[in-house]
């Protein structure tokens, strides 16, 4: 099963994408993770893209989808997995349709602008093993440190109020129009994105609905 999850920076992907990666046991591919760890190993591709993503742009398709072939190719793939990220806009929509990559259901995660606005500020993120966590909503078991590896927690450098409005807005002009582009293949669904757990339990129900 191929599912990819859509919706605005901070509605809760990643979170999400983590917890249904777990029970589906199907791997989690998101892109701003591959990115970012493609910039701390210094690879041409984080190159590319450092600039862009520091101003809450979105990278050039074609470096995304040199991080993103490399990494749908590995064996864990094999049996399906959940992108968080990918596509951004409908070219990448169409590179994956090239690619043949088939697109059982497309989850978007709906969540007011004004809501992003205020979560982002407590969101953390471990540079490590990409986990991320919220000072109030979902505090790591670890205090300022990764309950998953140790790592010391970090503030994201594209977190700030400033760079998450330009991110919305390259949302609403760029990734919204994705939620039209799948609802006419039939393959959308849409749920609200309020508190972790009940987030998680709309999504399974239309995992189960969807019965693949
Ligand atoms: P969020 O969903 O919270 O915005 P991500 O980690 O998914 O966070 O993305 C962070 C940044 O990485 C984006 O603002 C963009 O610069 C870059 N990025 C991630 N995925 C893509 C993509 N598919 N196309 C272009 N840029 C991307
Ligand atoms: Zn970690």
């Amino acid at each position: 099963m191929n599912i990819i999850f859509l919706g605005a920076p901070g509605a809760g992907k990643g979170t999400q994408a983590a917890i249904v990666s777990e029970k589906l046991n199907i791997p989690t591919i998101s892109t701003g993770n591959l990115l970012r760890a493609a910039i701390a190993a210094g690879t041409k591709a984080g190159l590319e893209a450092k600039s862009y993503m520091d101003q809450g742009a979105l990278v050039p398709d074609a470096t995304v989808v040199a991080v993103l072939k490399d990494r749908i190719a590995a064996e864990d793939c094999a049996n399906g997995f959940i992108l968080d990220g990918f596509p951004r806009n409908i070219a990448q929509a169409e590179v994956l349709e090239q690619l043949g990559v088939a697109i059982d259901l497309v989850i978007s995660i709906e969540v007011p602008d004004e809501e992003i606005m205020a979560r982002m500020s407590g969101r953390r993120v471990c540079l490590k093993c990409g986990a991320t966590f919220h000072i109030v909503n979902a505090p790591s078991a670890a205090g300022d440190k990764c309950d998953k590896c140790g790592e010391p927690l970090t503030i994201r450098a594209d977190d700030k109020p400033e760079t998450v409005a330009d991110r919305l807005k390259v949302y609403h002009e760029q990734t919204e129009s994705l939620k039209t582009y799948y609802g006419a293949k039939g393959v959308l669904a849409e749920v609200k994105g309020s508190g972790i757990e009940s987030t998680t339990r709309l999504i399974m129900a239309v995992i189960e609905g969807a019965a693949l």
